[in-house]
């Protein structure tokens, strides 16, 4: 593949917290195509970890505080982009927060502040960026976020998530309509589950790794890497006929209605007549 899919091409990421960071991975990678990089950090612990991993990596990147729940911290980051460039090309917006209680209790429990938490950090941020971002896209742009299949069917524990994940599509399409005729695209990947800090607060996460491991088309889970890829072709010009889309990278796990029969399953069956 080319390495310059991205040649003059700058970029704004929110959500990096360690190098684990699905985030993370697709700044790597969009870096590695020649985009240049501003970053979002939420808090002092973070800070100091986000500017561990940009001394390291991509000395020339900059990094602004902002935290998505707060309207005066995404003008401020804007102004701060603003004051270094006149103009970016793509966003990628990689931020969800929930209480961890919400991730393991039955959903019916959700309390009416979680739930609106949720939905504002998870989904409502993307709204509040892309009008800010579309300041700046003079020349079109790529607005893309993280999504997972919660949003779609009932996945143990997802819970608020999911209904967040929901929002976070629609608000996708909408925006997508809203900014279609600047030239600004905006669309989601569905990844498939990864262990990061966010995912390690989800109860049960290791069954949905098995479980995908075991029924995926692919027979395997997603890697950062293919979450990466799908952030590049988004970023680039290849996918300038794309907006309002959810893209799946799960390994074909939402094509299935059902799982396959498990051979031992299946003599068993024989076995007891059922
Ligand atoms: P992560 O913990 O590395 O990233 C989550 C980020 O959200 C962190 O950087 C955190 O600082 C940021 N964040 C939380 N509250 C914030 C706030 N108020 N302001 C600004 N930033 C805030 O975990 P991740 O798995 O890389 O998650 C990134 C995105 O990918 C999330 O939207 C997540 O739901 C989504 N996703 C994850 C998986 C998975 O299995 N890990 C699968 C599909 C989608």
């Amino acid at each position: 593949m080319s390495q310059n899919l991205l040649q003059g091409k700058r970029g704004l990421v929110f959500g990096v917290a360690n190098e684990k960071s699905i985030a993370w991975a697709c700044a790597q990678a969009c870096a590695a195509q020649g985009a240049e990089l501003a970053f979002s950090y939420v808090g002092e612990p973070l800070e100091k970890r986000v500017r561990k991993l940009l001394e390291s990596d991509m000395p020339d990147a900059s990094m602004f505080p902002c935290d998505v729940s707060k309207d005066a911290d995404i003008t401020a980051f804007f102004e701060a982009v603003h004051a270094k460039w006149d103009s970016i090309d793509f966003v990628i917006h990689s931020v969800a927060f929930t209480h961890r209680e919400d991730l393991s209790n039955p959903f019916v429990a959700t309390p009416r502040s979680h739930f609106a938490l949720a939905l504002d950090i998870s989904a409502y941020s993307l709204v509040a960026i892309a009008r800010e971002a579309a300041k700046l896209m003079s020349s079109g742009g790529s607005i893309m976020t993280m999504t997972y299949y919660g949003s779609e069917k009932v996945i143990p524990n997802y819970n608020v998530m999911g209904v967040a994940k929901a929002a976070l599509e629609a608000s996708a399409r909408y925006l997508a309509a809203d900014l279609g005729p600047s030239g600004i695209r905006v669309n989601c990947i569905s990844a498939g589950p990864v262990r990061t800090l966010a995912a390690s607060a989800i109860a049960g996460m290791r069954d949905m790794l098995d479980v995908t491991e075991q029924c995926a088309p692919l027979r395997r889970n997603v890697h950062l890497d293919d979450v990466a890829g799908t952030a590049v072709y988004l970023a680039s010009s290849l996918s300038a006929g794309v907006t309002g889309e959810v893209l799946h990278v799960d390994c074909g796990y939402n094509v299935l209605g059902m799982y396959a029969v498990m051979p031992e399953r299946r003599t068993q069956g024989a076995e007891t007549g059922e």
